[in-house]
């Protein structure tokens, strides 16, 4: 006998009552949700839309006292799986995102999502919403080429390449603020 499943995105408002109760427990486990979400939604069409719906559903209900983590990584679900039906509620939820200071803010990682999901329904590569809303060189989209740290500058150039459309960008990373700032160039 298969035990009781637990909910997963497909049922949307079970799922982000669980990742909402894992959050109450702790940052970690309420991350674990979202890692696992993700994990499954990579190789898999179907899992993917529905964790971009789920995802969706829990910005759109975000109260001010929900956990950082929470927002990020729900735009994080939506700019690696969101498709034209979540672009219009995107655009509409961001505008009721709580404002927070510097990387806290939501409604950075709201923007970059709504920029990557248009060039994606638009069939652009997901490098330029990138590299345009100054994103950091990070993840599998990325390869970096080359990276030359200039300690008296405080900064670091990279070259990098978008694995998806082979397209190449000298990148400075300037770390003189409290976190760091990317300034991306086309090469
Ligand atoms: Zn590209």
């Amino acid at each position: 006998m298969p035990e009781a499943a637990e909910p997963t995105p497909a049922d949307a408002e079970a799922w982000i009552a669980l990742v909402l109760r894992a959050y109450a427990e702790s940052i970690e486990h309420g991350n674990r949700c979202w890692q696992q979400a993700r994990t499954v939604a990579d190789g898999d069409a179907a899992a993917a839309s529905a964790l971009a719906r789920a995802a969706m559903l829990g910005l759109e209900r975000m109260g001010a006292d929900e956990p950082t983590s929470f927002g990020m990584l729900a735009c994080e679900a939506l700019r690696h799986f969101g498709g034209a039906p979540e672009l219009e509620r995107l655009r509409l939820a961001r505008a009721s995102l709580p404002p927070r200071p510097g990387l806290r803010d939501w409604r950075r990682d709201a923007d970059r999502a709504i920029a990557v999901i248009e060039g994606r329904v638009l069939g652009r590569c997901a490098c330029l919403a990138e590299s345009g809303s100054g994103a950091p060189v990070w993840g599998p989209l990325w390869e970096v080429e080359a990276e030359t740290v200039d300690a008296q500058r405080c900064c670091c150039e990279i070259t990098a390449r978008c694995t998806a459309c082979g397209a190449r960008w000298s990148v400075l990373r300037d770390d003189g603020y409290h976190y760091p700032q990317y300034h991306w160039t086309r090469l």
